[in-house]
């Protein structure tokens, strides 16, 4: 392909995937097709196969056999790190075609999607040294007789189902270090936008990941989403999705009592005092539920502001949201793309009229904007919400804020932790006792002091209470994929149990 040229445009006729599996790609054959319409345009932009549940337990045979003849997990950490660095490479080397696919699927700003495509880069760096570093940990302190040692195994095969918010983003930032663990893998991407986790499975395998460590099966999640989470022979499953999704996977692991790692859902609190620095608060919270059209979930979705200047600070937002540049996501310049699939922007619409239903008051947006085709949603705001509404309550999971003040430091904090989630919290102010009693106080997983939704490999991802289970990233993230052993080494002559 000639991404330069094909970069800013759409393609002329969808592109046509296998899928990957032990080593090599499969062609569809007579298995159904799912064609992609890119959301931002309505025109086919990927052809991909729905895999059946046949074919899973092929990629699981396959991830089973290489890790039990240990081609990945008997190799020493250095040389798997040789791997995840030389995927590093790859990716970078791919980057403009990843991100020009990941838009097309998802509806994403061009510009965003190269920017985590260049986040993906640095998870992959990041986990090579984890690959050289992981280490377990020894006990000399047992007296003459007894040496204790604690090892960390790789958990085994593990299932990744990832949705289709950041499909390559999340699966990087789970992938490097699940190899760094030294598992295998069988991957299963959201059935709307597959086609960049199958170009990841391919740079793997052109990186010199051993065949079988890595196969990403696409598919429906009803069909092979559930057998993976009741299949017996994966060891471990991490779930990203919505809460719902997940509860339901609770049951289904229960088949070989596998691991689960979840990610859920959130209704994530922006905590604004009087004395911050209002013009970045403003900005921050725009982004953070501007970016990615608010379908994240971290996303900034319950604006909790000081009464002194909540007005003042909903209309500063308000300005933002009528100056950010909505559009085609293929445009450069475009900050806020389409909505990804129907079925989403069906769910936000009904939750804006849901909102004015309850008597909330409309402070912008609140309609689809119209740019000739594809879905678009302008950002919109809510005064006057009160805790019990369902806009104040439910992830919206689309550029929806709801505005809620507060008189007392104690009041944002019960405002911002009366809610069934706990995945993310940001916090604006210029007071240092504030700032960290609120970071204290607020049960969420990742948190943010004057800024929002950054981060990168070091820090881990994932939440309190309904949010989920477990962390991804950082040393946390290859933790997560190992399993502890204790070994009693015993110095010397044995005391007799029978004289
Ligand atoms: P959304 O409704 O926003 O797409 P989901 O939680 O349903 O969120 O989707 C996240 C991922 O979970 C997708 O890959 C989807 O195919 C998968 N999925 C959906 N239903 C199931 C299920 N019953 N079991 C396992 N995975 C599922």
């Amino acid at each position: 392909m000639d991404q330069a040229a094909t970069r800013l445009s759409l393609p002329d006729a969808p592109r046509e995937f296998g899928f990957f599996m032990n080593g090599e790609w499969v062609p569809a054959g007579d298995r159904d097709v799912f064609e992609r319409a890119s959301p931002g345009h309505g025109v086919p932009v990927t052809r991909i196969p729905t895999c059946t549940k046949e074919d899973l337990d092929a990629a699981v045979a396959a991830a089973r056999r290489a890790f039990d003849d240990r081609r990945w997990s008997g190799l020493s950490g250095a040389d798997r790190a040789a791997v995840l660095l030389k995927a590093a490479e790859g990716i970078r080397a791919r980057a403009d075609e990843i991100a020009y696919w990941e838009t097309l699927e998802n509806g994403k700003p061009i510009a965003q999607a190269r920017a985590e495509v260049g986040g993906c880069v640095g998870m992959f760096e990041y986990a090579s040294g984890l690959a050289r570093s992981l280490h377990g940990d020894s006990f000399n302190n047992l007296g003459d007789g007894m040496f204790g040692v604690v090892t960390r195994e790789p958990i085994g095969v593990v299932g990744i189902i990832t949705p289709w918010n950041f499909p390559f983003l999340i699966l990087c930032e789970r992938v490097p270090y699940i190899l760094a663990a030294g598992c295998t893998i069988v991957a299963k991407p959201s059935e709307f936008t597959s086609a960049t986790s199958l170009i990841l499975a391919e740079i793997l395998h052109d990186a010199g990941l051993p065949a079988g460590v890595m196969n990403v099966i696409p598919g429906t999640g009803p069909v092979v989403g559930q057998a993976m989470a009741e299949h017996t022979g994966i060891d471990m499953l991490s779930f990203t999705g919505s809460t719902r999704t997940g509860r339901g996977l609770l049951t289904a692991a229960g088949s070989n009592f596998k691991k689960l790692g979840l990610e859920l859902g959130g209704k994530n609190p922006q905590i604004v005092f009087a004395d911050a620095d209002l013009e970045d608060a403003a900005d921050g919270v725009a982004f953070g539920i501007g970016f990615n059209t608010g379908q994240c979930c971290v996303s900034g979705s319950r604006l909790i502001v000081e009464r002194a200047v909540a007005d003042e600070f909903a209309a500063m937002v308000a300005e933002k949201f009528k100056k950010v540049r909505v559009g085609d996501p293929l445009d450069e310049t475009t900050q806020v793309g389409a909505i990804t699939t129907d079925a989403q922007n069906a769910a936000i619409m009904g939750y804006i009229r849901q909102g004015k239903a309850e008597g909330a008051r409309l402070i912008h947006g609140g309609e689809q904007l119209d740019f000739g085709r594809g879905q678009y949603i302008a950002p919109t705001l809510f005064g006057d919400v009160t805790g019990d509404m369902s806009i104040a309550r439910e992830e919206i999971f689309g550029p929806v804020l709801t505005v809620m003040p507060f008189d007392t430091v104690d009041e944002a904090i019960g405002i911002a932790n009366d809610t069934d989630y706990g995945l993310a919290a940001s916090v604006w102010t210029k007071n240092i006792d504030k700032a960290l009693t609120v970071t204290r106080r607020v049960q969420a997983g990742r948190f943010w002091v004057n800024t929002t939704l950054s981060g990168g490999p070091e820090l881990p991802i994932g939440g309190f209470k309904q949010s989920g289970w477990g962390r991804e990233a950082g040393i946390y993230g290859v933790e997560e994929y190992t399993q502890v052993k204790s070994v009693h080494i015993e110095i010397g002559k044995r005391t007799p149990w029978v004289e």
